[in-house]
Order: structure tokens, then C-alpha cells, then sequence
């Protein structure tokens, strides 16, 4: 069974712009599916409907087996970072880890457990007394990554986390991304712009070209084998 699939998903705006056009995907339970394409090809959009911020145009949505069309992101079991990673400035990073648990009533000695755990996953450890404003923005980055997996989500959804950073943090931080998938075996769908990053941290990669899926496929067959010219360019292998 499949934790994420999409099944003939299409999403269009009241301008009548279809964003997204009869796209099915399925992310196998504990799978890392990146879904890479040039701006404006659907990413984003995709990824919100999974999360529950858009509503489905058409098609069928199930998350864990359950049809989850028409549950707000509350009834859905994801969690989402953002590409602007917005932390609380004034709380220190063990609270903005922690904060969703805070929300839930969970107690505290509880939080302050699960917290550690995080941090140490996320290489935080030494500044969970800091304020985010204190930290570098790989740093900020991780926090916002902490906060989202804190309650254990069944799908953790990143859109383009790291295109915040320079390239040397973004080297870094995809490092810590993949460590996180391995250690955690969350379902994860991760968005990205950025060729090289999709293919280095893809279990598979969806390839998406005006709101269609052209190919998906592990790193490799999408470089050896593109179907058609728009991979083989955009994925920058040599057919
Ligand atoms: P990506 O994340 O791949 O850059 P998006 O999913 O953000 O692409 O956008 C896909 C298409 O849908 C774009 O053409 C964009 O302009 C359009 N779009 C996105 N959000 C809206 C919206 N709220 N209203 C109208 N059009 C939108
Ligand atoms: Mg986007």
C-alpha cells in the first residue's frame, strides 16, 4: 500500500489556469519521491494539495489508504517546511521545537524528552538555549525541519527547504536531509528546482512539465533512460 497517491489529481485556479493536470504518483511508505521542474511547472501546488492547503479540482487523493479529499491539513497526518522558514523570534529553539507538542497539551517532561531526540537527529543540540535570530540560516532551516517532524507525522512534505541558503549550507543541509530521512523512514515528498539536489536525494524522482508528470524513475534510469527530450535536458543527461 501506497502511504501518498494521487490518483488522476488536476487543480485549477478560478482564472481557469490548470496549475496541476491529471497527475497520479504513489510514494511507497517510507520512500523519499522528489518532485523536481522549472518554476511555475506545479511543484507547489502539488505538494499543497497533499498537505491539505488547496483543494483537489478533480481526481482522488488518499493518504495511508484513507481518501483524504476534502480534510483540512488538521485531519491529515503531514507536516510541511517551507522554502521561508518562519520561527517564532522570541522563543529559543527548545520552544520552537517543542511548540507544537505545547499546543497539544503534552507534558513536559514528555516534550522536553521528544525535543532532545530531535535536536540530536538534527545536529541541534548545541543551541536548543539560543534564539533563532542567533543561528545561522542552515541552522533555521533544521529548526523549521525540528518543529515539522516533532509530532511524528506520517508524511513529511518539504518545498525547495533549502533555496534560502548559499551553496555551501545547501551542500550541507542536503546532507542532513537525507541522514533525517534515513533515521526517521518518514514518507517524505520533496520539492525541488534544483537538478542536482533531486537526483543526490531521490529514492525517485517525479519530473513535472506544466502541471504534467513526464517520467518517474530512480536517479539513475531517469539519467540513462529519459523518455523524452524535456528530461533528458532538463535532468542534463547525455541522450
Ligand atoms: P512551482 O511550485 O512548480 O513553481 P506552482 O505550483 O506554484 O509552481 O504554480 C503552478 C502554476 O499555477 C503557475 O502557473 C502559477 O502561476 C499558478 N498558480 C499557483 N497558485 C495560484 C493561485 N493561487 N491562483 C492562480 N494561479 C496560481
Ligand atoms: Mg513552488
Amino acid at each position: 500500500m501506497a502511504e501518498v497517491e494521487l490518483a488522476h489529481v488536476s487543480k485549477w485556479f478560478a482564472d481557469g489556469q490548470v496549475a496541476v493536470d491529471d497527475v497520479s504518483l504513489r510514494v511507497a511508505d517510507g520512500e523519499l519521491l522528489i518532485l523536481v521542474g522549472p518554476s511555475g511547472c506545479g511543484k507547489s501546488t502539488t505538494l499543497n494539495m497533499i498537505a491539505g492547503l488547496e483543494d483537489i479540482s478533480d481526481g482522488e487523493l488518499r493518504i495511508g489508504g484513507r481518501v483524504v479529499n476534502g480534510l483540512g491539513p488538521a485531519e491529515r497526518d503531514v507536516a510541511m517546511v517551507f522554502q521561508s522558514y518562519a520561527l517564532y523570534p522570541h522563543m529559543t529553539v527548545r520552544r520552537n521545537i517543542g511548540f507544537p507538542l505545547s499546543l497539544a497539551k503534552v507534558p513536559r517532561a514528555r516534550i522536553e524528552q521528544r525535543v532532545r531526540e530531535v535536536a540530536e537527529l538534527l545536529d541541534l543540540t548545541p543551541w536548543l538555549d539560543r534564539k533563532p535570530g542567533m543561528l545561522s540560516g542552515g541552522q533555521r532551516q533544521r529548526v523549521a525541519m525540528g518543529r515539522a517532524i516533532v509530532r511524528s507525522p506520517a508524511v513529511f512534505l518539504m518545498d525547495e527547504p533549502l533555496s534560502n541558503l548559499d551553496a555551501t549550507l545547501r551542500v550541507a543541509t542536503r546532507t542532513q536531509v537525507a541522514r533525517l530521512q534515513r533515521r526517521l523512514g518518514t514518507t517524505m515528498v520533496y520539492v525541488t528546482h534544483d537538478q542536482v539536489e533531486a537526483m543526490t536525494l531521490g529514492d525517485r524522482v517525479a519530473v513535472l512539465r506544466a502541471g504534467r508528470v513526464q517520467q518517474v524513475a530512480a536517479p539513475v534510469e531517469l539519467y540513462e533512460r529519459p523518455v523524452n527530450l524535456f528530461v533528458a535536458g532538463f535532468i542534463g543527461s547525455p541522450a
